[in-house]
C-alpha cells in the first residue's frame, strides 16, 4: 500500500491560509483514501470564523471592485502561468486527498487554468456599460451597468476540490466580488493550495478568505451571511442552502447530483462509443458528477457494444500510485463505497446481472471497488433511479430512438448526457430533445464542460443558475439601469393635453409594430 505523506513543511504553510478569530485548537483529520491513514489534520473553523471572513472580505470589497478589472485580470492570467508550472505540487495533493488517478487529476488543472484564462481575457467587456435601447427613440439614453454583488460565499464537495473550489471563484472576483470559500474537509489542503498560488499572484488575503470544518454549521453560516451562495453538492442539501437564500432575497447558484445517461444509437461508431463510456463511466470512479451512470443502447449493436465495454471495464488498471500509469483511482470515503456496495447489492437481490466487477479491492487500499456494469436493472432498484456516485452503470437496449429519448428523460436529475451517433445533425436533433444542461455528441462528458465559454449547468433537481459562459460571470453581479433623458419627458407632462397625448402615442406603438420600426 502506498504511504502517504505530505511534504514537510507544507501542512503548516497551507494552514497559515486559513481564517481564523484566533488559533483554532479543534482539528479534524484527512484520511488519504489510498492508505486510510491520517494525512492531516485541519482547522475545524467555527461560526465566529465565517463571520471575521465574511467581515473582512466586505471591508475588502470596495477597494477590490475600484481596481481597473485589467488588473484583476492580471492575478487570473498570472496563476494559470503558475498553476501550470506548480502542477505536480496540486497533482500529489489531490490524488493523496480524494485517491483519484492521476489522469483524472490533471483534468482539474487543465480546467482551471483553461477557465483563468478565459475569464481574464473576457471580463473587462462583459462588465462595460452596455448601450440599450431608450424609452423614447433619439430622447432617452439608457445604459445597463453591472455591480458586483458584494461577498460570495463557496461551499464545494470533495470529488473535484481544486476545479471546484477555484474556478466558481474566478468569474466572481474578477467581477469585483470578494469571496469566502468553505471547502469540504476531505479536501481541503487543495483548496488552501490553490488560495496560496492566488495569493503568491497578488490576490490580498481578505479578498479571498477561507474557513475549514465541518459542513452543515459551516455551510449555514456562510449562506446566512454571503451575499451571493454558489453551492455544489447534492439535490438535498442545495434544497436547504437554495431555502436559505430565498429566505434572505440573496441570489444563488446550486449545482447539484446527476444519473446520466449515454445514449449509443444504431448508426454509432461502436468502438468510439466503448471509449466514451469507459471514460465517462469510470473517471473519478465515477464520484463526478457528470459521470455516466446509465447507458442505453440500440438492441442492433448491443452483442458488439457490451462484451468490448465489458471486456475494457475488466481490464482498466487499478491501484494507488502518484503517477500517470494508473487507469482509475479509488473512491474517496467509506460512505461512498457502502453506497455503492448497497447499489449493486440490492440490484443483483432483484435480478440484476453483474458483466464485469461487482467487488472491493482491499490488497489495492481500503476503498477500491472495481469499475462495475450491471444489465436487468429495473425500476425498484436503488441503481435505477438514484444517483450511485461510484464506478457502477446499467447498460439497457433500446429499439426506437423515441424510446432511448423517453428512458433517457425518466429521471429526477438533469445534469449531463452523451448522444453517439455518426450522424452529428441528427444528434443534435435528440440532443434538444434530452432533459439536461449539457449534451455531449460523440464524446462522454468533457466536450460541453471544456467549452468554458457555454454556460453549463443542471435543469430539473440537477440544478439552477449555470457556471461557465458569460452568465457564469454575469450572475454575480446586479444589474442597474441609467436613462438619461432630453427635450420631452416620457410621460404626459403637465400642462399637456393628456388624451391628446394618449392618441399620438397610441398612433406612434402602432406604427412601430406595423414598420417594425426600431424592431
Ligand atoms: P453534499 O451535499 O453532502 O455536500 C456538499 C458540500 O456541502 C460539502 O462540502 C458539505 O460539507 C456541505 N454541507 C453539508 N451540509 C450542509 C448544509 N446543511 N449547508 C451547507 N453546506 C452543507 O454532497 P457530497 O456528497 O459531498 O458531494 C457529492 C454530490 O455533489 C453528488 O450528488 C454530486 O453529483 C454533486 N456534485 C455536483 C457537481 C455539479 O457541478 N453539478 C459537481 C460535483 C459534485
Amino acid at each position: 500500500m502506498l504511504a502517504m505523506q505530505l511534504p514537510p513543511g507544507l501542512l503548516e504553510k497551507l494552514r497559515g491560509g486559513v481564517t481564523t478569530v484566533e488559533d483554532c485548537n479543534e482539528t479534524l483529520p484527512v484520511r488519504a483514501p489510498f492508505s486510510g491513514e491520517v494525512l492531516a489534520r485541519i482547522p475545524a473553523g467555527r461560526e465566529e470564523d465565517v463571520e471575521l471572513a465574511i467581515d473582512r472580505a466586505r471591508a475588502a470589497q470596495r477597494s477590490w471592485a475600484a481596481l481597473p478589472a485589467g488588473d484583476r485580470g492580471r492575478i487570473f492570467l498570472h496563476f494559470h502561468d503558475l498553476l501550470l508550472e506548480r502542477q505536480n505540487e496540486g497533482l500529489d495533493l489531490i490524488q493523496m486527498e480524494t485517491g483519484k488517478a492521476r489522469r483524472h487529476a490533471f483534468e482539474e488543472i487543465l480546467d482551471t487554468a483553461v477557465v483563468a484564462r478565459h475569464y481574464a481575457w473576457r471580463a473587462e467587456r462583459l462588465l462595460r456599460p452596455r448601450r440599450r435601447r431608450g424609452a423614447l427613440p433619439f430622447l432617452t439614453s439608457t445604459w445597463e451597468v453591472r455591480h458586483p454583488v458584494g461577498v460570495v460565499g463557496f461551499i464545494v464537495p470533495w470529488n473535484y476540490p481544486l476545479n471546484l473550489a477555484i474556478t466558481d471563484a474566478i468569474p466572481a472576483l474578477l467581477a469585483g466580488n470578494t469571496g469566502v470559500l468553505r471547502p469540504d474537509p476531505q479536501s481541503s489542503l487543495t483548496a488552501l493550495w490553490a488560495v496560496g498560488l492566488l495569493r503568491e499572484c497578488g490576490l490580498p488575503a481578505d479578498v479571498f478568505g477561507v474557513v475549514t470544518g465541518e459542513g452543515a454549521t459551516l455551510g449555514q453560516a456562510l449562506a446566512g451571511r454571503a451575499d451571493y451562495v454558489m453551492f455544489t453538492g447534492s439535490s438535498r442539501t442545495g434544497r436547504l442552502v437554495g431555502r436559505q437564500a430565498a429566505e434572505r432575497l440573496v441570489g444563488c447558484s446550486l449545482e447539484l447530483g446527476g444519473k446520466n445517461p449515454l445514449l449509443v444509437l444504431a448508426d454509432a461508431d461502436v468502438k468510439a462509443a466503448v471509449d466514451g463510456a469507459v471514460r465517462g463511466s469510470f473517471v473519478g470512479a465515477g464520484q463526478v458528477c457528470v459521470s455516466i451512470e446509465r447507458i442505453y443502447v440500440d438492441r442492433s449493436v448491443l452483442p458488439r457494444f457490451l462484451p468490448e465495454f465489458a471486456a475494457r471495464a475488466k481490464t482498466l488498471k487499478l491501484g494507488a500510485a502518484l503517477d500517470y500509469s494508473i487507469e482509475m483511482g479509488s473512491l474517496t470515503s467509506e460512505r461512498q463505497l457502502r453506497t455503492v456496495e448497497e447499489h449493486v447489492e440490492d440490484a443483483v437481490s432483484k435480478g440484476a446481472t453483474v458483466i464485469a466487477g461487482g467487488r472491493r479491492r482491499p490488497e489495492l487500499g481500503p476503498l477500491f471497488y472495481e469499475p462495475t456494469i450491471l444489465t436487468g436493472v429495473a425500476p425498484g432498484m436503488r441503481a435505477y433511479a438514484e444517483e450511485t456516485f461510484g464506478p457502477v452503470v446499467s447498460v439497457y437496449p433500446f429499439d426506437t430512438e423515441e424510446e432511448a429519448i423517453r428512458l433517457a428523460n425518466e429521471s429526477r436529475y438533469g445534469l449531463s448526457a452523451s448522444v453517439w451517433t455518426r450522424d452529428v445533425r441528427k444528434g443534435r436533433r435528440l440532443a434538444a430533445r434530452i432533459e439536461a444542461g449539457s449534451v455531449n455528441i460523440n464524446e462522454a462528458y468533457a466536450a460541453t464542460w471544456g467549452s468554458t465559454d457555454a454556460a453549463i449547468g443542471g435543469v430539473k433537481e440537477s440544478g439552477m443558475r449555470p457556471r461557465h459562459g458569460d452568465e457564469g460571470l454575469l450572475k454575480y453581479t446586479e444589474t442597474q439601469t441609467i436613462a438619461a433623458q432630453r427635450w420631452l419627458p416620457v410621460g404626459a407632462g403637465y400642462g399637456v393635453d393628456a388624451a391628446k397625448y394618449a392618441r399620438v402615442m397610441t398612433l406612434l406603438l402602432k406604427t412601430v409594430r406595423r414598420t417594425r420600426l426600431f424592431g
